[in-house]
């Protein structure tokens, strides 16, 4: 048996038809750069959101930038996130010209820590340093603790950018992503739940000044065709990637809900293993699970066994970002965070999507119990 991580082409085959139809839309028209579909998809997974604006964008890290420009961060600005994200994270903050600041996690959802974010916010402050800004990372599809992150940022004037990437269509208090904060940044990355056919990403938000904001710069700070209140960027969305991603959220819902089984599935037939540490969905979630993350002290020898029986396996992430080198200038050793230091060596991310069959889920998960 060979179990992919993800099957993208068994999803492409099943809506093969619709996604021409699309491309030969756009083809037909010429518009390739903010075509029609641009704003109705953005009208669309604004509504998806249950916000008021989507702004569409080249990438996901390009949302993450240009919300953190329009909520105001300039050169020399404090922005605090977590070590376990995808480096996307910090990149927008350093690109922005933000001083990144991480603060640890809480250690079973493995999600921003809402007392340790108050701690740095205080203890910055004691240096004479002010946060602007707040960078949450729904990991895995699961929602940070927003209404205790907003309450603390809000007593201390901080903005928030929601990571979103790994999170389209999550909820929490009967909220979801993208209206709790000042913006949600979203990627399109083909392998997130919600995927073009290339590079795309979005912001959203119920904020009409961030909305306008990041529309101007993503389009090189335009007003007008030659008038430009600022310099901006070209990170536009592409109208055939647009065309794509309206034909993909239409079956988003029950991808999602069909991740959502899957990942009860895994978590029924893995519950009696005591070496085992299983994702969860804290009550008023809706955890989307981006990926099926699981946790064992044994996990190089359980990926190992996995990847003899045909399993492709993942790590989100094995090295924390304050250990890569392209932070060393930090200065921040082993054991600034530990929780997350932990995790990394402890994680392994299962194959997940809506197109795994139940026979594979339990196949895989045969495969650990004897293995462990
Ligand atoms: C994928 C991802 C991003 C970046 O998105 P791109 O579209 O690849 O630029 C940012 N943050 C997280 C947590 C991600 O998983």
């Amino acid at each position: 048996m060979k179990i992919q991580f993800m099957d993208l082409c068994s999803q492409y085959r099943k809506i093969a038809g619709e996604i021409h139809g699309a491309i030969d839309s756009v083809l037909s028209s010429a518009n390739f750069v903010m075509g029609a579909d641009v704003a109705l998809f953005e009208n669309e997974f604004a509504a998806y959101c249950r916000a008021l604006h989507c702004v569409g964008v080249g990438n996901g890290t390009d949302a993450l930038l240009l919300a953190l420009k329009a909520v105001g961060v300039v050169p020399g600005d404090y922005v605090i996130t977590v070590p376990n994200t995808f480096i996307a994270t910090t990149e927008a903050i350093t690109l922005a010209g933000g001083n990144i600041e991480f603060v640890d996690v809480q250690p079973v959802s493995l999600l921003m820590d809402p007392d340790k974010l108050e701690q740095k916010i205080v203890a910055l402050r004691r240096q004479g340093v002010t946060v602007k800004a707040v960078v949450p990372v729904h990991l895995y599809g699961r929602p940070c603790d927003m209404d205790a992150i907003t309450a603390i940022t809000a007593r201390y004037g901080v903005r928030v950018i929601e990571d979103a990437a790994q999170a389209h269509g999550a909820e929490i208090n009967g909220r979801r992503v993208g209206t709790i904060a000042d913006a949600a940044c979203f990627s399109f990355y083909p392998g997130k739940n919600l995927g073009a056919y290339g590079d795309a990403g979005a912001v959203v938000t119920n904020d009409k000044y961030i909305a306008d904001r990041v529309a101007m710069l993503r389009n090189h700070g335009r007003t007008k065709k030659y008038e430009h209140d600022l310099e901006g960027y070209n990170s536009r969305l592409d109208t055939i990637q647009a065309a794509i991603l309206r034909v993909k959220l239409r079956h988003l819902e029950v991808w999602t809900d069909t991740r959502i089984a899957n990942a009860s599935l895994y978590s029924s037939l893995l519950s009696g293993n005591n070496t085992l540490t299983l994702p969860i969905t804290g009550p008023g979630e809706r955890n989307v699970y981006h990926l099926y993350v699981i946790r064992t002290a044994r996990r190089d020898h359980l990926q190992q066994k996995l990847k003899e029986a045909g399993v492709a396996t993942g790590i989100h992430y094995p090295i924390p970002l304050h250990l890569q080198p392209a932070y060393r200038h930090l200065g921040l050793a082993t054991g600034a965070f530990p929780v997350v230091e932990q995790a990394s060596a402890e994680i392994l991310s299962l194959p997940m999507d809506a197109e795994i069959s139940a026979d594979a889920i339990n196949y895989v998960c045969g495969v650990i119990h004897d293995s462990l």
